[in-house]
């Protein structure tokens, strides 16, 4: 990205304030609420932050989790991190373009597309259909 990182306060005039929560504070929509945990139409997820494409559609899958779930990010556009927050150990994933926080990574995920759950916040996330 050609922008300058943005500073936590800018970040909050230009976020709502559950998506600056989620995206700069790493937290957590409760399972079940979130605008796309059984949301599964064509089309891409994008960062709510920076808007770089995350997730396609067809990656995502039904987990019954109460949080989109998907198998593959779009390749480079996240990053992993050791979260030990919460008494847990967990992988962390994150934005790689703006470093916001999406949600966490298990390894329960569908066998056939590598095993992988990205379990990612909705508000993280914004839909853009296939054209
Ligand atoms: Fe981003």
């Amino acid at each position: 990205m050609s922008e300058k990182p943005k500073s936590e306060e800018e970040w909050k005039k230009i976020l709502t304030k559950e998506r600056f929560w989620i995206l700069r504070e790493k937290g957590t929509e409760r399972a079940f609420t979130g605008k796309y945990w059984n949301h599964f139409e064509d089309g891409q997820y994008k960062c709510a932050g920076c808007g770089t494409p995350l997730f396609k559609s067809e990656e995502k899958f039904d987990s019954s989790c109460g949080w989109p779930s998907f198998s593959n990010p779009i390749k480079d556009s996240v990053e992993e991190e050791r979260d030990t927050s919460h008494g847990m150990i967990r992988t962390e994933v994150l934005c790689t373009a703006c470093g916001g926080h999406l949600g966490h990574v298990f390894n329960d995920g569908p066998k056939e597309k590598g095993g992988l759950r990205y379990c990612i916040n909705s508000a993280s996330l914004e839909f853009k259909p296939q054209d």
